[in-house]
C-alpha cells in the first residue's frame, strides 16, 4: 500500500479520489508538472505529492497563525480536517507541536509565534516516515519535544531544559506505547498533546485547553483503527 492511499478526497475540489489500478502519467493540476499519478477525482483533478505537501504545510502554518484558540487539540483537529493532510502523514510531525505553539501563544506564553512555526516546520521534517515502529519514536511524541525545545529554547548543551525536554518526549512516548499498534496518526497525536498540555501547565504554569471527551472524527478513513481499543473511538458508530 502506498501512503497515497490513505488520503481519499481532492484538495483542489472536495470530492473522493478514485484510485486507478495502475498509476498513470499524469499534469498536476496545481503546478502543472508531469508525475505518476495513482489517483484522482471526479473533475480530472490530479495533484502532485510535492503539492499535496507545500500545500498541507501552509495549512498547518496558517491555521496556527489565524487561530485564537487555547486548545491545542481544537487547531491540531481543523489542520487534520483539510484534505491536504493525509490520514497518516508524516505532517503530523509537524502539526502537532505547531498547534501546541499557537495554543502556548494563545495561553499567555507569548512567542514569536512566526519564527517558531517556521522552526517547527524545519525540526517535524527531520522525522522520518514510520518513525514509530522503525524507529520507536512516534514522530508525534517528538514533535512535543520539538515544540517544548522551541520554547525553552533548548541545545544540547542545555541543562534543565535538555531534561525536560527528553523527559516530555519520553512521556508521550510511554503513553502511546501502551495502546499498541498499528500506528494511527491522528491517536497518537490526541495522546501526545494530552501528555503535552499537562507537562506544560507543571513546569512552566502556562494552562492550555483541553477538550474533556474527544471523540474521533477519522476512524472511518484508517483502514488500521483499532476501534474500541482507542479511547477516542466514537462508539455509536
Ligand atoms: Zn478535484
Ligand atoms: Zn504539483
Amino acid at each position: 500500500m502506498t501512503d497515497l492511499l490513505s488520503l481519499n478526497t481532492c484538495f483542489v475540489c472536495g470530492e473522493p479520489i478514485l484510485y486507478k489500478n495502475t498509476p498513470e502519467t499524469s499534469v498536476c493540476s496545481v503546478c502543472g508538472m508531469e508525475f505518476n499519478c495513482e489517483g484522482s477525482c471526479a473533475n480530472g483533478h490530479s495533484v502532485c505529492k510535492e503539492c499535496y505537501n507545500n500545500q498541507a504545510i501552509n495549512i498547518i502554518k496558517t491555521t496556527c497563525l489565524n487561530s485564537n484558540s487555547k486548545n491545542p487539540y481544537d487547531i491540531a483537529i481543523a489542520i487534520m480536517k483539510n484534505p491536504a493532510v493525509r490520514m497518516h502523514d508524516v505532517k503530523h510531525h509537524i502539526l502537532v507541536g505547531a498547534s501546541l505553539l499557537a495554543a502556548y501563544n494563545n495561553s499567555g506564553g507569548s512567542v514569536d509565534l512566526f519564527s517558531c512555526l517556521e522552526e517547527m516546520e524545519k525540526r517535524g521534517k527531520q522525522v522520518p516516515p514510520g518513525a514509530c515502529g522503525y524507529l520507536g519514536s512516534c514522530g508525534a511524541a517528538v514533535s512535543c519535544g520539538a515544540f517544548y525545545s522551541i520554547i525553552s529554547k533548548s541545545t544540547p548543551y542545555s541543562e534543565e531544559e535538555w531534561g525536560l525536554v527528553n523527559t516530555l518526549t519520553g512521556i508521550c512516548l510511554i503513553e502511546i506505547g501502551k495502546f499498541g499498534g498499528p500506528r494511527c496518526c491522528k491517536r497518537d497525536s490526541f495522546i501526545a498533546l494530552n501528555a503535552a498540555i499537562d507537562f506544560v501547565s507543571s513546569n512552566l504554569d502556562i494552562q492550555m485547553e483541553k477538550t474533556d471527551k474527544l471523540i474521533c472524527d477519522f476512524s472511518e478513513r484508517n483502514k488500521e483503527c483499532i476501534k474500541e481499543k482507542c479511547p477516542y473511538y466514537n462508539k455509536e458508530w
